[in-house]
């Protein structure tokens, strides 16, 4: 890991970047420290991200997920039992062992253990000197990773360099590089909505569009990152289950990215924030993006240049996981027949989660208006989240005006196997 220098800068930016700083090298350094299985070999390359927990009181700062990789399955091997993640991106790994977290807490506030939420009147409570941020060593894939070239901030000494030379010498340098071209995304439309012109420079891409992860074999059923944080920052970060459970939707404050990658604050406030003029869907917390100067060594550079196959999934007080291919690696096959043997963060192991704890308390049985809890499959329990799907069938239409059609395939029920 190294820091990238830059101008001099006032004293308050300069504190400023320390913090910001700090969040990047708590994150690397949780990362460094965890073994190397599902970590990227040789010439391969990851990405990072991680979700921190900040008490406005303590002021403590400390990492409470991690996330790594880059892989997706495509539709025909998803799993109707919940036990393959369809997805295995470092983001979604991150935010579904951040799940995991919240349901530990939600478990220490049933037992009047220390937590982070308040269990009064049947519900959950966010204790208020609780904010999340969110840190990832690049830029979400799909609609934000869209960035001119010329508008790119930050890139570090590369860019720099670049500047430096096209004032010295302007006919050495490749100027399609600074005018007029773009990075791209490997994440492309929807099936059933225009379509990226293909055509070189800057109208590659259309702007704005829910787009659909890139995956090996068939087409992949998972939306990009960009699309997936979009709609994080629009209903919340709990997902249908455990809205059912807490008294409002929660919400990220900060998003830090890492150096070295391009980077650019107006394509993610454009893709995450603005894709409508449409005041109807203004977030609840509106986020702050940040970029840290500290670099992930992974990152995809010259030198690295494959994507580690594995995905790391490491979440407070457990054990890190590594999956492949959305299973968890070191599982034999008997054994995986038995789905709570699939990674902790599975549909199928967070819902036998959030059945547990629904049965250790009559007032939340009696809120989910359910005798016996584990009668009900996964997919019927979600639309049982009347709030979060009202403002997700809204932010769906007015925000992103598309999404991707999902076969309702997730019909499990937890049993004791
Ligand atoms: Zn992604």
């Amino acid at each position: 890991m190294y820091i990238l220098n830059k101008q001099p800068k006032t004293a308050m930016v300069q504190l400023y970047d320390r913090l910001v700083d700090k969040v990047a090298d708590t994150c690397v350094k949780l990362y460094n420290g965890l073994p190397k299985t599902g970590k990227p070999i040789d010439n391969e390359w990851t990405v990072l991200s991680c979700l921190l927990q900040y008490d406005k009181i303590s002021e403590n700062l400390e990492v409470v997920s991690l996330g790594t990789g880059s892989k997706c399955i495509g539709a025909s091997k998803m799993s109707p039992f919940g036990d393959v993640l369809n997805d295995s991106h470092a983001e979604v790994f991150a935010r579904r062992g951040f799940l995991i977290y919240l349901y530990d807490n939600i478990e220490q506030a049933l037992q009047s253990k220390k937590s982070i939420f308040i269990f009064e009147n049947g519900k959950f409570t966010l204790k208020d000197n609780i904010e999340f941020i969110f840190y990832s060593s690049q830029l979400p894939c799909g609609d934000a990773s869209i960035i001119p070239k010329e508008d790119e901030e930050n890139f570090g000494e590369v860019l720099q360099s670049l500047k430096q030379k096209a004032c010295e010498d302007i006919s050495d340098i490749d100027l399609k590089k600074i005018n007029g071209d773009i990075h791209r995304t490997g994440a492309k439309c929807l099936p059933d909505s225009a379509q990226d012109s293909k055509e070189p420079g800057t109208n590659y891409h259309l702007l704005g569009q829910v787009r659909i992860k890139p995956g090996r074999g068939d087409r992949t059923q998972s939306v990009s990152c960009s699309d997936k944080i979009a709609r994080w920052i629009h209903i919340g970060v709990q997902g249908a289950l455990l809205d059912l459970l807490i008294n409002k939707p929660f919400f990220i404050h900060h998003f830090v990215f890492g150096a070295g990658v391009p980077y650019s604050e107006e394509s993610l406030t454009r893709s995450l924030l603005k894709r409508t003029d449409v005041s109807m869907v203004i977030p609840d917390v509106m986020p702050k993006f940040y970029q840290s100067r500290l670099v992930f060594p992974h990152i995809k550079s010259d030198l690295n240049v494959r994507p580690a196959a594995g995905s790391i999934v490491w979440s407070k007080s457990r054990s890190v996981e590594v999956a492949v291919q959305g299973r968890k690696l070191g599982v034999t096959k008997k054994k995986l027949k038995l789905f709570n043997n699939s990674l902790c963060i599975s549909k199928y192991n967070i819902y036998q989660r959030f059945e547990n704890i629904i049965n250790q308390n009559e007032e939340l049985k009696k809120l989910i208006n359910a005798e016996d809890v584990r009668s009900i499959p996964y997919n019927a329990m979600k639309r049982k989240s009347i709030r979060y799907l009202e403002k997700w069938e809204l932010v769906k239409k007015v925000f992103f005006k598309a999404w991707t059609k999902k076969p309702d395939m997730w019909n499990f029920s937890v049993n004791d196997t």
